[in-house]
């Protein structure tokens, strides 16, 4: 797997430091809050489980999936849930936990649907962040990394449902995914 690797972002350690701060600062910022983080699958499940335990905080857990469609490796802004919340999000102060933002269109969606539902607040916490695919406008809270142009796979994010296990990020090789 390691192979289709061109380069590593971010190791274990890195991750796992960052997403610390990210705990420390979701603390102080909802305490006494209705916090419910809304972790979006398939992505996001290692992010929630590490992020989760470094909110030293009551909250509540929730998933999320959603597709987009695209050429596999972008989105092209039609979006279908697949999964939806197992309760309603009404009176929750709701984080929605990313796993990286690209176009924006999966959290625009998301961020509005949630309101729709008379979520008490809702905001985004992502672990990596794309700017330079975005072409709905989204503004995170809290961000954990930029990364740059490049398709990155690892720490729960796929490519082709491979990758998801690798504990690092790391740029996977254009040839792989045919760029
Ligand atoms: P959007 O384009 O809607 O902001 O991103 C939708 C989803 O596409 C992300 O949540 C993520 O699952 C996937 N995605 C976007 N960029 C990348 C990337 O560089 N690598 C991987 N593995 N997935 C990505
Ligand atoms: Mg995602
Ligand atoms: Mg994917």
């Amino acid at each position: 797997m390691t192979e289709d690797i061109e380069q590593v972002l971010f190791t274990e350690e890195q991750i796992a430091a960052r997403v610390a701060e990210l705990g420390a600062r979701i603390r102080a910022d909802y305490a006494n809050r209705n916090l419910l983080l809304v972790g979006t699958l398939k992505g996001a499940f290692l992010f929630v489980a590490d992020l989760a335990r470094a909110v030293d905080l009551p909250l509540a857990v929730d998933f999320v999936s959603v597709s987009s469609y695209g050429d596999g490796v972008s989105s092209n802004g039609a979006i279908e849930v697949r999964k939806d919340l197992d309760q309603p999000p009404e009176g929750f102060d709701v984080l929605i936990v990313e796993d990286i933002v690209d176009s924006g269109h999966t959290l625009a969606f998301l961020q509005d649907e949630l309101r729709a539902q008379h979520a008490a607040s809702v905001e985004i916490c992502t672990l990596f962040d794309k700017p330079s695919g975005r072409a709905v406008p989204v503004e995170p809270k809290y961000i954990g990394f930029t990364v740059p142009d490049g398709f990155v796979v690892g720490y729960g994010m796929d490519y082709a449902e491979k990758y998801r296990n690798l504990p690092f990020v790391g740029l996977l090789r254009p040839e792989i995914y045919g760029a």
